[in-house]
């Protein structure tokens, strides 16, 4: 499991490298960077965190990814994650996080 860090859209605030449980990703250029790709264990947490939403995790093949990748966005209690496939199409699911201990 991996992310990709669109460094185009990142805007240097750091919050993915800071948040990383594995300290994962570095800053270069003021720019974050994947320093140990095989290392992750797809958390999410810099999905979560970046405010620009230019990280995204890879979903492998083994989970029907394909080479799609996740992003999400929070609007309130409300977590909206979107799957981008290879051929750009789009698929969004939206999680209250309110009812997260439901299940
Ligand atoms: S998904 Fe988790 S382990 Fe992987 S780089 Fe992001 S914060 Fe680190
Ligand atoms: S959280 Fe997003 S904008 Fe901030 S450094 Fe990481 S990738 Fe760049």
């Amino acid at each position: 499991m991996s992310i990709h860090i669109d460094r185009t859209a990142c805007i240097g605030c750091g919050q993915c490298a800071e948040i990383c449980p594995g300290t994962l990703i570095r800053m270069t250029d003021g720019k974050a960077e994947m320093r140990y790709p095989k290392e992750c264990w797809g958390c999410v947490s810099c999905v979560k965190q970046c405010p620009v939403h230019a990280v995204s995790l890879y979903l492998g093949a083994d989970i029907g990814g394909m080479g799609s990748r996740m992003t999400v966005k929070k609007e309130g209690s409300l977590l909206h994650w979107t799957v981008t496939h290879p051929d750009q199409t789009t698929e969004t699911i939206t999680v209250d996080s309110r009812d997260a201990n439901q299940y």
